[in-house]
């Protein structure tokens, strides 16, 4: 560098100059615009995103919703209007009617089942009878 530092005339360290800020001004600029693409793509992506989820929130609101509460003052489960409830049907069953002591003349109802005959008993009392009855039966 050092003899073509002698060489350079005052006209061209100027044209150097402005060659040098010509440039640091493009980059610039290409940094700008590049910065600039950057968020308009971002902020089209964050836009469509949030466009995505309103219709989606909208899409949401539009279908009827079961609503499950669960405060302070109780619990509540909300149904739209209209609308059916298939879980009921397949969670109330009609508990089985009370089965009587199959001991005759005992006015009980069933509380197991003889071990051996199989027939509906209240206490030991009737798995006795019960037992003296098949035995006299057979
Ligand atoms: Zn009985």
């Amino acid at each position: 560098m050092g003899y073509k530092a002698k060489e350079l005339t005052e006209e061209m360290l100027v044209k150097r100059e402005e060659r040098a800020r010509k440039r640091r001004l493009q980059a610039a600029k290409k940094a700008e615009e590049s910065k600039n693409q950057t968020i308009e793509r971002l902020t089209k992506t964050s836009k469509a995103k949030v466009k995505t989820l309103r219709e989606r929130k909208a899409k949401a609101g539009a279908l009827p919703t079961v609503c499950y509460r669960n405060a302070a003052s109780g619990i509540t489960v909300s149904f739209p209007p209209g609308a059916a409830l298939p879980l009921l049907s397949s969670i109330v069953t009609a508990p089985p009617p009370p089965t009587p002591c199959g001991v005759s003349g005992c006015p009980n109802l069933k509380r197991y089942s003889c071990s051996r005959t199989g027939v509906p008993l209240c206490s030991l009392d009737c798995y006795k009878k019960n037992l003296l009855l098949q035995q006299a039966a057979a």
